[in-house]
């Protein structure tokens, strides 16, 4: 892309899926989602099997990056191990960091396997459903303490580069509060559409109507770019939209540093971006900030 570089990551959830990495020249995780790891078991996992789930995935893909998302369980992500209370509204209820903020013990649990897996590679990890700082100062704590007992138990751990999805209305309000303590950040789109737009996106009678390439999202997107980029806070986008080749070369063109893109579609997206000029995004990524319309924007659909 005409000089421009931008890195293509993919989503994961299962590991057998490491070994795509090497062979589509992926650069790296940019989304694992661990409660997919999790699906299945019967139990909690205990911190070696989540070290060793880790390490697999560290190991499997060095020097590359690994992005490692804490638990993001509760609304349509379920576990069998996990009994939440039934809730009326459970996509606005106990989920993501909530449910690890209630759980401190469980969330310590990966926590310290993460850390210990840090020495092994290059991993960055990331928190879903942050709204707020107080949330992310309360996660600091306990990964202070999560280090202070590997310590302890004189295990190590190396560097670890923190972020949080913005997956939130809210998030995107609260950022300049919580850029200062983050490393990076990943922008959601699923459940920032979700959230947004109040379109459940479980429900099949709403989807089409409410797309998430539609202009509330995409100037969405422009503003987390830009409260990012003044703190010099790189941004990546790891929801569906990124696994679009139509839509994926208009996110690199509105500033987006890396995408997380679904491993099905990474060789058409790449294709997309890569057969591209990036003056070409950038206007197109212009035209649609000033698109007020779904139907303007559906003309690149
Ligand atoms: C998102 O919300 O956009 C996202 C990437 O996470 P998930 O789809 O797992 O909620
Ligand atoms: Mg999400």
């Amino acid at each position: 892309m005409d000089g421009h570089s931008v890195k293509l990551l993919s989503n994961i959830g299962q590991l057998n899926q490491l070994d795509q990495i090497e062979q589509l020249g992926i650069d790296g995780i940019g989304l694992l989602r661990t409660e997919l790891l999790f699906m299945g078991l019967k139990q909690a996992p205990t911190e070696e099997q989540q070290y060793q789930m880790y390490k697999q995935t560290v190991e499997a893909v060095t020097p590359k990056v690994v992005t490692i998302r804490t638990l993001d369980v509760g609304a349509d992500k379920q576990l069998d191990y996990i009994h939440l209370d039934k809730q009326e509204n459970p996509a606005l209820g106990e989920r993501g960091v909530r449910y690890s903020l209630h759980n401190p013990e469980q969330f310590m649990v990966q926590l310290r396997a993460i850390l210990r897996a840090s020495t092994l590679g290059c991993i960055r990890v990331m928190f879903p459903m942050i709204n707020q700082v107080e949330e992310l100062i309360d996660i600091l704590d306990l990964l202070a303490q999560s280090k202070k007992q590997l310590k302890q138990q004189q295990l190590d751990y190396g560097k670890i580069e923190l972020g949080i999805v913005v997956e939130t209305p809210a998030a995107i309000i609260n950022l300049p509060s919580m850029l200062p303590y983050l490393d990076f950040i990943s922008i959601g789109s699923n459940d920032l559409s979700q959230y947004t737009l109040a379109v459940d996106r479980t429900n099949p009678v709403l989807s089409q109507q409410f797309s998430a390439f539609s202009p509330a999202i995409i100037q969405s997107i422009a503003t987390v770019i830009n409260l990012a980029k003044q703190q010099q806070i790189s941004v990546s986008l790891c929801g569906e939209l990124a696994s679009d080749p139509r839509i994926a070369p208009i996110l690199i063109g509105l500033g987006l540093d890396e995408l997380s893109i679904n491993i099905g579609t990474f060789l058409p997206v790449k294709a997309a971006i890569c057969s591209g000029q990036y003056n070409h995004f950038t206007q197109q990524a212009a035209a649609c900030l000033k698109s007020t319309k779904i139907s303007q924007l559906a003309q690149y659909l």
